[in-house]
């Protein structure tokens, strides 16, 4: 853990869901994700962007359990937390099936190290948004290239940036469709269905972290902080809003929203 500006407090930790019975419409909502993922499917090739998150780790487990034609990939940052790395390879041992290693450029990454240090990210948004863009937009660009749909596990409950993301939308910045089929599940829907199917998570989940991304810019929350609180906080203590990091940054047109919305959405 990063010991960056953590908040002094002595509040206790983050703890994630236990759903001891099933929510209300819980099959309704299940069989729609599963009929968006199967809509996903028909756009071949259509492609799970991974981030090894809870959320991922559903759809990940959906598409092995539906038989679904669309692969998955997950952008290894090279500051992923050791946490998510041993994941990732007990995940593809559990199903027997890969999920595909993209990274950055080693020219890419070379300039980045030339024109900062690894330190830079908490002392200017600019060096962090660099770092995000060589280490995670421009990989996700070229792995999408040539797909005609990706698939990502968004949902509305996450934060207020997200409280209108659509179960399908034209994701005009990457240039192809995008599906979000969890768009509509509660945190109790997500770790219902985790329990149930015994789909493996992160640990981190049980140590107080509500969002997992790189280790530099992800930190556990205490049990009254937003759940994405642990993400870029330093910046988000000087701006007061969330930070985004650019993957879910899209001109869209959706099939249940407004359409020629722009928005950004925290990734
Ligand atoms: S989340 Fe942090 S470490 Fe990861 S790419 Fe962005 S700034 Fe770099």
């Amino acid at each position: 853990m990063n010991q960056q500006s953590l908040p002094a407090t002595t509040k206790p930790w983050y703890r994630r869901p236990q759903a001891v019975a099933c929510p209300d419409q819980f099959g309704t909502l299940l069989a729609d994700s599963v009929a968006t993922l199967r809509r996903a499917a028909t756009h071949s090739p259509c492609a799970l962007a991974s981030s090894l998150s809870a959320e991922d780790m559903v759809l990940f487990h959906l598409i092995q359990r539906e038989r679904l034609p669309i692969g998955t990939f997950a952008l290894d940052t090279g500051r992923l937390p050791q946490a998510t790395i041993e994941l990732w390879s007990a995940v593809e041992s559990h199903y027997g099936a890969s999920i595909e290693r993209v990274v950055p450029t080693g020219a890419r990454l070379a300039a980045l190290k030339a024109a900062q240090d690894d330190s830079a990210i908490y002392e200017s948004k600019a060096a962090r948004e660099l770092c995000c863009t060589v280490r995670k937009t421009e990989p996700l660009r070229a792995a999408l290239a040539g797909k005609r749909a990706w698939v990502t596990g968004l949902r509305r409950a996450q934060s207020a940036g997200r409280a209108n993301v659509p179960h399908q939308e034209h994701d005009a910045g990457f240039g192809l469709e995008k599906f979000n089929p969890l768009a509509d599940w509660t945190d109790e829907a997500l770790w219902y269905f985790i329990d149930l199917e015994n789909i493996p998570v992160s640990p981190l989940y049980d140590r107080g972290y509500a969002s997992i991304g790189c280790d530099p810019c992800t930190r556990p929350i205490r049990f009254d902080e937003h759940p994405r609180a642990g993400r870029w906080w330093w910046e988000a203590a000087v701006s007061g809003t969330a930070t985004e990091c650019g993957i879910h940054v899209v001109h869209k047109t959706s099939t249940d929203q407004p359409a020629n919305q722009s928005s950004r959405v925290p990734a």
